[in-house]
């Protein structure tokens, strides 16, 4: 067991059970703190493709000059990982005229491994942990997997009612278990009749981040987008999943060493944002991307490079295919209601 795992035990010996959103908050923290964790542990698609980064930094830069190309404006990103997509939407947005002048990068991350990564890639950024703390003033806020990291709740269909799940510790290590009844109106009225054992999902941290980025949009201009895989309406089901080295594991197993995560569910940001956002979306990222230029832009780039052709094609394939990021993935935007639609979005 690690120092964090004994940490955990302990807490759970001298307090009870912790609620899921508890145990999961402090895992992911802790394992997003560890050298090694982006890449070993699974792929993202800015590192699949510079292409990625290069056309959401020009959907950015796009929907700006659309809006009235004010000055100053925030370029934020949350959760940027190793500062991927940051840098290549900077280097492809160079020629846009005044962008770079105008914007102002800042990162929101909480990992220090992290921010040394982001600090070579991004060296002019400016860094926070919050969303809350970035600067006022108009806003184009990019997140891809970032909402999958916060926390999620779940209530599971008992004999007796809808009860809490928490996580205890026992002889067999650590193990979920049935906690209080939740309250009346915890549990969405539309899985009343759900089955013994049915499992649905909450995420509290995302919708309170989502409503007030909506305020501010509305109130400030800007916009935000944001890519996760998820489902684009409610359902029930357990969708906790954590991997370690590219291999499914379990949940509970190695608190703080596996990447742990949950389908978004895309219907509840929607309703946190709007009003006062005006929402678009959402749409799988294998719709989305082709609407926005990648093949042409895969195409160019490939032009350019020929040796290095099939990988940006297939670089290209893995992001759009149905049967790999294309479908799982979904992209929604808000935008001030009195911004234009952002490229990609039906009008
Ligand atoms: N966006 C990147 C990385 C995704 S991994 C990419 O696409 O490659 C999730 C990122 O969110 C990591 O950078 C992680 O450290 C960060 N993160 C997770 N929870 C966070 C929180 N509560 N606050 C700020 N950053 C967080």
């Amino acid at each position: 067991m690690s120092a964090f795992s004994d940490a955990l035990a302990a807490r759970i010996a001298a307090t009870g059970p912790m609620r899921l959103d508890r145990w999961m908050e402090a895992c992911v923290a802790a394992y997003y703190a560890r050298a090694d964790t982006l890449g070993r542990d699974f792929t993202t698609a800015p590192e699949v493709s510079q292409v990625f980064g290069e056309l959401i930094g020009l959907w950015a830069a796009d929907l700006w000059q659309r809006a009235g190309a004010r000055s100053p404006v925030i370029l934020a990103e949350l959760g940027p990982g190793r500062g991927t997509l940051m840098a290549d939407a900077w280097r492809a947005t160079r020629q846009v005229p005044g962008f770079h002048t105008a914007a102002h990068v800042h990162l929101v991350e909480t990992s220090p491994t992290l921010i040394a990564a982001q600090t070579e890639r991004v060296p002019h950024a400016n860094w926070h942990e919050h969303p809350d703390d970035l600067p006022p003033g108009p806003l184009l806020l990019i997140a891809n997997e970032f909402l999958d990291a916060l926390p999620i709740r779940q209530f599971v269909r008992a004999a007796d009612g809808w009860r809490e799940r928490h996580v205890g510790h026992g002889p067999r290590g650590f193990v979920p278990v049935l906690g209080d009844p939740v309250p009346e109106g915890a549990v969405p009225d539309a899985f009343a009749d759900a089955p013994e054992g049915a499992i649905v999902e909450d995420r509290p941290a995302a919708r309170a981040l989502v409503a007030a980025l909506a305020r501010r949009i509305a109130n400030h201009g800007g916009a935000a987008l944001f890519i996760d895989y998820g489902h684009p309406g409610p359902g029930l089901g357990d969708t906790l999943q954590a991997v370690a080295n590219g291999e499914r594991v379990d949940p509970f197993a190695t608190p703080g060493e596996a990447d742990l995560t949950a389908h978004v569910d895309f219907a509840a940001l929607a309703d946190a944002a709007s009003p006062p956002a005006r929402v678009h979306g959402p749409m799988a990222q294998g719709e989305f991307l082709p609407r926005l230029g990648l093949e042409e832009r895969t195409r160019a780039l490939a032009r350019a490079n020929p040796a290095q052709a099939a990988a940006l094609h297939a670089a290209a394939a893995r992001l759009t295919a149905p049967a790999q990021m294309g479908a799982l993935f979904q992209v929604i935007a808000l935008t001030a209601p009195d911004w234009p639609t952002p490229a990609g979005f039906p009008a």
